[in-house]
């Protein structure tokens, strides 16, 4: 079995992965702060983070996975600057916090299943944590702490290589912008906001300190450590979190526990998505979010094949351009994957279904992203999770495997033990697709457990699932599907006037029609 070697920001190094505790993989990810919906950029980390816990299981890990929710604490900058991004939020809609936490959760939590992406066994909210995060504070404030009016900071020069994970070049670190009057040095952070004398904010607690909110990177520390104990094996986060948030967890993970102890083996970032006209930012009216992708027609795995495509340690850039590729390179695949299936049934029962005979309504955007999800209970316990090797053994295939899919297999592993190479193990996967000639249920066998690990949901989707009716259609599929029904009668008859009117006429309502599609397809809304 080879070896995971997983890139270590600490180190900037590969390094193999050997567990804390044998057989287990403990995993946590910072998760979004709720105070808007998350951009594509966002998502891109949680498919991140969601790939490296399939490797996980497929490696044969038991996966404790933890993604908090940041529903307190998370200033408008990333060090002691600017508002609370959710009192901000609340204030600009005139609603309370928590109305504001729960739709934003929801709406990641719908953003998380149309992305295929796992439930981790726990979701942490760090509201539910206040009073833990209060012990917390407590336990280290004499050594590594001072008050200040504003609140209890933290002093970075107690603890040692404060900033190596930045690798920032001075004490002062980066992106300190603003000055907090009586701070020690410009990196200290606070762990514990004051609620300034007279005012009152919707979400305050009383704390040795007085009433106010925890700091923001104190509570990461705090649900980690209660949830996967310390240390644990993997913490992750986009590539901005790098310079300021993790640093300053690792800080307070010291403190708590000794100097040398940064909380968890390996800590690893994801880079950025970006998007060059500024659409992404949430601060531009229409942000691209999951939904708008799938308002405009595009399945959301095809976003997540477009972040497979990439390195996630490499930047991406967006455009619909890309989008349109990867949602074409989809089609292909669920479109090869059904052909084998319809092979397989023939061979099993001697008749086979149609491959291309899933002509049934389109998807809609509201079934992609329908029922939300229950907090805290999986829709994949990851314990549970049964995803069995692939390499060298294909699973529930009696005999020996086809030489032509083991090499593909042993490429496949080869790649995503080589710190998550999707963008190879996409590849390979597309070999074992279209091998000719091999055992089809090895082929299926092989296929399942690859894309267990991309989780591009091939061996379920069908290519009317990928037809997804955009948002802003003004026909209906029935309508469409009967237009050209009667287009094909007409140009029988050797009607050319009338097929060609009928032609025009759904162009003019934004259908066009794809006479000759080598991937078979009839039309397609171009809205
Ligand atoms: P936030 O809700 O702002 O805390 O961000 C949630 C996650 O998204 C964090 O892990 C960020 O590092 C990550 N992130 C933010 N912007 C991008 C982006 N453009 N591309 C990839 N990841 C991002
Ligand atoms: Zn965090």
């Amino acid at each position: 079995m080879s070896e995971l070697k997983l890139f270590n920001s600490l180190t900037r190094q590969l390094e193999t992965f050997t567990p804390v505790h044998a057989g287990e993989a403990r995993v946590y990810t910072c998760g979004p702060t709720v105070y808007n919906y998350p951009h594509i950029g966002n998502m891109r980390a949680y498919v991140f983070a969601d790939t490296l816990g399939r490797v996980l299981s497929y490696k044969g890990y038991k996966l404790t996975h933890v993604i908090n929710i940041t529903d307190v604490g998370h200033l408008t900058d990333d060090a002691d600057a600017g508002e609370d991004k959710m009192e901000k939020m609340a204030a600009e809609k005139a609603q309370s916090i928590w109305d504001i936490a729960r739709h934003y959760t929801e709406a990641y939590w719908e953003d998380i299943k149309a992305l295929n992406i796992r439930q981790p066994a726990h979701w942490s909210i760090a509201t539910d944590y206040v009073p833990a995060m209060i012990d917390y504070a407590q336990s280290i404030a004499d050594k590594h702490c001072y008050e200040l009016e504003s609140g209890l900071y933290f002093d970075t020069s107690t603890v040692a290589h404060y900033g190596a994970l930045a690798r920032a070049k001075t004490e002062e670190g980066e992106g300190r912008i603003e000055e907090v009057d009586g701070k020690r040095h410009a990196a200290d952070f606070a762990i514990w906001r004051k609620t300034p004398a007279g005012e009152t904010r919707q979400m305050e607690w009383d704390s040795p300190w007085g009433k106010g909110a925890p700091g923001w990177h104190l509570e990461c520390s705090v649900m980690s450590e209660a949830l996967l104990g310390l240390p644990f094996d993997i913490h992750t986060g986009g590539i901005d979190h790098r310079e300021i948030h993790h640093p300053n967890e690792i800080a307070q993970n010291q403190a708590r526990c000794g100097s040398d102890h940064s909380g968890a083996r390996f800590w690893m970032h994801n880079n950025f998505l970006i998007e060059r006209s500024g659409k992404m930012s949430k601060s531009s009216g229409e942000f691209l979010r999951v939904q708008l992708l799938i308002y405009k027609g595009f399945h959301p795995l095809a976003y997540r094949l477009m972040c497979l495509q990439a390195h996630y340690r490499s930047e991406l850039e967006f455009s619909w351009e890309g989008l349109q590729a990867a949602f074409v390179r989809l089609k292909r695949m669920v479109m090869g994957v059904t052909n084998l299936k319809a092979r397989h049934a023939d061979t099993q029962t001697g008749e086979a279904d149609t491959p291309n005979g899933d002509a049934d309504t389109p998807t809609r955007h509201a079934e992609l992203v329908s029922a939300s999800i229950v907090p805290n209970e999986p829709m994949v316990e990851a314990d549970k999770w049964t995803l069995k090797q692939v390499q060298g053994d294909v699973v529930g295939v009696q005999g020996d495997v086809a030489p032509a899919i083991n090499l593909s297999v042993n490429e496949f592993d080869t790649a995503i033990v080589d710190d998550l190479n999707t963008a190879i193990a996409i590849t390979a996967m597309e070999t074992i697709i279209g091998l000719k000639k091999v055992d089809v249920a090895q082929q299926l066998a092989a296929i399942a457990d690859m894309d267990a690990v991309l989780g591009l949901n091939l061996m379920n989707l069908t290519r009317a699932d990928l037809r997804v009716r955009p948002k802003a259609a003004i026909i209906t599929e029935e309508d469409i599907e009967t237009a050209l029904t009667a287009r094909k009668e007409a140009r029988a008859d050797r009607d050319f006037a009338k097929s060609d009117a009928i032609r025009d006429d759904l162009i003019a309502k934004g259908v066009e029609v794809m006479d000759g599609d080598p991937l078979g397809w009839d039309w397609k809304l171009d809205i």
